[in-house]
């Protein structure tokens, strides 16, 4: 049920949020939920040809495609939507809501996620950029598409496990976690995943409990970097899992670093986190220093960033 009450509304994002935060926080100012407002957020995100890491202009897989993630969950009813692998379908994230809001799963990948965007009205159109096409060329011949497959499976092994940092690959996402003046939490992510991956492969984006989860009683949570990580120890409904037993929101997050250290990452690999709790408390975490985050909170003119906590 909601409350009467008038909260001060709160966007935390990622630190390429900017644009979504400020569009979404118009819509919260007027009264808008959560849940509409994740959903604008990262469409905007996702429309943004600036932006190679999430939506249309999107970061190529191994055969050049673009292949989308992302999801969303609303904290009043713990109902979430999300879809993986999507070729031709720029807004992601509205497909995700569609899943949630029109049939009686929480994921659908590939084609049958394409046969539903199409079902609901959207348009097909090739979410490749120059941009795009140029992070596959720059690594990749046009005869790249003839490889075999244990060829290909060789090349994104090297690709993907770089030996040095500076060969790191190309990867990113969008988080936004919202709080209306209801008090409800919504929360959105939305990729293109890793850049040469493994056609199919599906990061943490989309995973409920990994990249993303949202409760209203204890919080919202959502992660960018290399999404095997945050799959194998579960870490966003971790993060609310430890609020909910009672630990504070710094001691929750470091805990949930503390498990990725101890998976030991290879070369390159890293996580960030963003949390908020339903008080409006948030914080940035990361494996590695340096890394920030936006929040913008009602009474602010406009996001601002902040340090991530680090383990690292
Ligand atoms: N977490 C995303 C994935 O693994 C990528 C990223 O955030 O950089 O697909």
């Amino acid at each position: 049920m909601h409350t009467n009450s008038h909260l001060n509304p709160v966007i935390i994002a990622s630190e390429n949020g900017r644009g979504g935060a400020v569009a979404a926080m118009e819509l919260l100012r007027r009264g808008g939920s959560a849940i509409d407002a994740a959903e604008l957020a990262a469409r905007i995100t996702e429309d943004d040809p600036e932006e190679h890491s999430v939506g249309f202009s999107g970061l190529p897989n191994l055969l050049g495609q673009v292949e989308l993630d992302a999801s969303l969950m609303n904290g009043r009813t713990l109902e979430t939507g999300a879809v993986a692998g999507v070729q031709e379908y720029g807004n992601v994230i509205s497909l995700a809501r569609a899943v949630m809001e029109e049939l009686p799963h929480v994921l659908l990948v590939g084609r049958g996620a394409e046969r539903f965007a199409g079902e609901m009205g959207q348009k097909p159109a090739d979410q490749r950029t120059f941009a795009s096409l140029d992070y596959w060329r720059t690594r990749f011949t046009e005869t790249g598409v003839e490889l075999t497959g244990a060829e290909l499976r060789h090349i994104v092994t090297r690709l993907t496990q770089p030996l040095h940092l500076e060969d790191r690959v190309p990867h990113g996402t969008v988080n936004y976690l919202v709080r209306d003046t209801h008090g409800d939490l919504a929360s959105a992510v939305s990729t293109s995943g890793h850049a040469w991956k493994y056609p199919g492969r599906v990061g943490d984006s989309p995973i409920i409990g990994a990249g993303n989860y949202c409760d209203n009683r204890y919080g919202a949570v959502a992660c960018t970097g290399s999404g095997e990580l945050a799959i194998r120890v579960s870490t966003a409904r971790s993060l609310i899992l430890y609020l909910k037993m009672g630990m504070s929101l710094d001691a929750a997050g470091l805990e949930c670093l503390a498990e990725i250290v101890q998976l030991n990452p290879r070369v390159g690999q890293y996580m960030n986190i963003v949390a908020m709790t339903p008080d409006g408390q948030h914080a940035g975490f990361s494996t590695v220093p340096g890394k920030h985050y936006l929040y913008y909170t009602g009474e602010m003119t406009e996001p601002v960033l902040g340090e991530r906590v680090t383990n690292g």
